[in-house]
């Protein structure tokens, strides 16, 4: 068996770029495809005779004349945040796999024997998540036990592992993989991120040819944003639609990715820090009365404008917007505190109980996209993750606060939209990172590209 699987990886690897080809563009016929890579008609029919007889590739319903056949293999992707650990188990078409359905409810239950799973905070979407625990040790050994379960899981019902895939919330220096930056999780902080896991599971994936990255997690959330575009508009021109794009994330922290002509920009150490830019805030005066009492957090407990300086962040620089965010517009001075704010509940009612700091936290997001488009002119910015996915007054917001922060010329033909809501999205695209190095020997130089 695990020969046929090498072989069929082989298969894989010769033929990513037809087999990623008819993932993003399923409306187009044999044809088509031979035209987009410049060969003939024969050339392509025989290839697809071959991604066929390899389960690779099975045949759409309509408007579908071709998909990639979703039970090839899985992914599995883990997103390590500040707060919580999500692990993720996604199919050939990058769809995520129910914990529910036989025989994953078996697995469920085997990592629900290694660290203690908490109930889902969505309905309708069983994420597997625990409480990150914020030792070295513990990442390193629960990393560990769930890849080696996952991966003994996948050996006993005879499923394809592809590629096992990480998500940190920190700055890894590429040469030395060490982590250089990581306020959210400090105690990962100079250690070489290959060692969250043991040697003999990266051994073991190595000989079975399953590929391991570890990335930021501001990468992996663009990676499955980009992705999530062609899910939604798979018969349109995406292509061209998120061409050029840009994805803002902000969960415990704020971070950002950047596509640019369909290629994906890893930068010197895999993303855009834009939480961390050093910007001038003066507070906004108030406009009326309301704005005024916003500050009373409940009826019996005020709670005074907390100090800047009180929640300086580790970057060192004395306006970060990330601190900024989390003093003008959450009143937090610590993470603990923070993120209570940010939970679900919270959010949602924002607006309505801190119309002032919804104002100051509009001026922030408005900086955003003033950078973002006035710079990069990109065709897409995607804002995701907790917070800007939280507060719903945001999503009528939006396009006021994109002509205020930009020229109206740049910014007409700028899409300003939403990132999923899925709370593994990061875990998703770390999986699906993952499995685009597996067509690369050496991991540091790979191009990723649509
Ligand atoms: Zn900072």
């Amino acid at each position: 068996m695990e020969n046929s699987n090498v072989r069929d990886k082989d298969v894989l690897k010769k033929n990513l770029k037809t087999i990623n080809y008819v993932r993003h563009h399923q409306d187009l016929d044999i044809s088509a495809i031979a035209d987009a890579f410049g060969v003939s008609w024969p050339t392509m029919k025989t290839n697809f005779t071959v991604l066929y007889k390899n389960d690779l590739l099975s045949e759409g319903d309509k408007p579908r004349k071709h998909i990639v056949n979703s039970s090839y293999g899985v992914m599995l992707g883990l997103s390590i945040g500040a707060t919580e650990t999500k692990i993720t188990l996604i199919d050939f078409s990058f769809d995520a796999i129910d914990w529910s359905l036989s025989p994953y409810n078996y697995l469920y239950d085997k990592i629900q024997k290694i660290v203690s799973l908490k109930p889902s905070a969505q309905e309708n979407e069983k994420v597997v998540c625990f409480e990150t625990a914020h030792d070295f040790l513990s990442i390193y050994s629960t990393s560990t036990n769930i890849i080696s379960t996952v991966f003994a899981f996948c050996k006993k019902y005879n499923l394809n592992l592809l590629s096992v895939g990480i998500a940190l919330p920190g700055v890894v220096d590429k040469k030395s993989q060490k982590m250089i930056f990581c306020p959210n999780i400090p105690e990962l902080v100079n250690i070489n991120v290959n060692r969250i896991v043991s040697d003999e599971i990266l051994d073991l994936l190595k000989q079975n040819e399953i590929a391991f990255h570890i990335s930021h997690d501001a990468t992996a959330v663009t990676v499955f944003e980009k992705e999530w575009n062609y899910k939604q508009y798979f018969s349109k021109d995406i292509d061209a639609l998120s061409k050029n794009m840009a994805v803002i994330y902000m969960g415990s922290g704020l971070a950002s990715g950047y596509i640019f002509e369909n290629r994906l920009l890893l930068g010197t150490t895999g993303t855009g820090e834009i939480g961390h830019l050093d910007l001038q805030y003066n507070d906004l005066p108030f406009i009326n009365d309301d704005e005024t009492c916003d500050y009373v957090l409940s009826k019996d407990k005020r709670q005074e404008p907390v100090d800047v300086e009180e929640c300086a962040c580790m970057c060192g620089k004395a306006n970060c917007l990330e601190t900024l965010i989390r003093a003008k517009v959450f009143n937090s001075t610590n993470m603990k505190d923070f993120l209570k704010k940010i939970d679900k509940n919270s959010l949602a009612s924002f607006k309505e109980f801190n119309p002032y700091r919804y104002r100051v936290l509009c001026h922030f997001i408005s900086q955003l996209l003033n950078i973002t488009i006035n710079m990069l002119n990109v065709d897409r910015i995607v804002l995701t993750g907790r917070v800007f996915n939280g507060i719903p007054q945001l999503k009528n917001d939006i396009k006021s606060l994109k002509i205020q922060s930009s020229l109206g010329c740049f910014s007409e033909d700028c899409d300003v939209s939403f990132g999923s809501t899925r709370t593994d999205a990061v875990a998703i695209g770390a999986a699906i990172l993952s499995y685009y190095y597996l067509f690369n020997d050496s991991n540091n130089e790979m191009r990723i590209e649509w």
